[in-house]
C-alpha cells in the first residue's frame, strides 16, 4: 500500500531521481545564457555539485526543499506516514550537505545553494546568480 497520495508520491520521486530534475535545467539554462561555462554533476567532488565553474572556483547546488530539509519552507512538507523514517532520512541529508560544504570550502570553492522554491521568482534568481558569479 502506498503511504503517500499520488501527487505527493510523484513529487517525492522527482526529488529522489536527482539527475536533470526541472529546477536544475532552469538554473543551468540561466547560467548558460549568462555565458558561463560549467560542468555538471562532478562526481569527484564532495556532494556531486550540480554546477561547477572550475575557472571561477565556484559551485552551485540546487537543492530540493523536501529532500534537503529546507527550513520553514512550504515545499518541505512533512509526510504524515513513516514520519520518523523520513525525519531521520532528511536529518542525515542535511548533515551530509553541511559536511560537503565544509569540505568544499576547505578546498577553496565558493558555494551557492539554490533552493527549489527560489526557482519560482526568475528575476530574483538571476540576480542571485549574477551576484554570486561577480562578487567574492
Ligand atoms: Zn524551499
Amino acid at each position: 500500500m502506498d503511504v503517500f497520495d499520488k501527487e505527493k508520491r510523484s513529487w517525492i520521486m522527482s526529488q529522489i531521481k536527482g539527475k536533470d530534475t526541472k529546477p536544475e535545467i532552469i538554473v543551468r539554462s540561466i547560467v548558460h545564457r549568462m555565458g558561463y561555462r560549467f560542468r555538471k554533476n562532478k562526481t569527484d567532488l564532495p556532494g556531486k555539485p550540480d554546477i561547477v565553474f572550475k575557472r571561477h572556483n565556484k559551485i552551485i547546488f540546487i537543492h530540493g526543499c523536501f529532500w534537503h530539509g529546507h527550513k520553514k519552507c512550504k515545499k518541505n512538507i512533512n509526510p504524515t506516514n513513516n514520519k520518523i523514517f523520513w525525519e531521520k532520512k532528511i536529518i542525515s541529508n542535511v548533515e551530509r550537505d553541511k559536511r560537503n560544504v565544509i569540505l568544499l570550502k576547505k578546498q577553496g570553492w565558493k558555494i551557492l545553494i539554490i533552493w527549489e522554491c527560489q526557482i519560482k521568482d526568475l528575476d530574483k534568481l538571476k540576480t542571485k546568480i549574477s551576484d554570486f558569479m561577480t562578487n567574492f
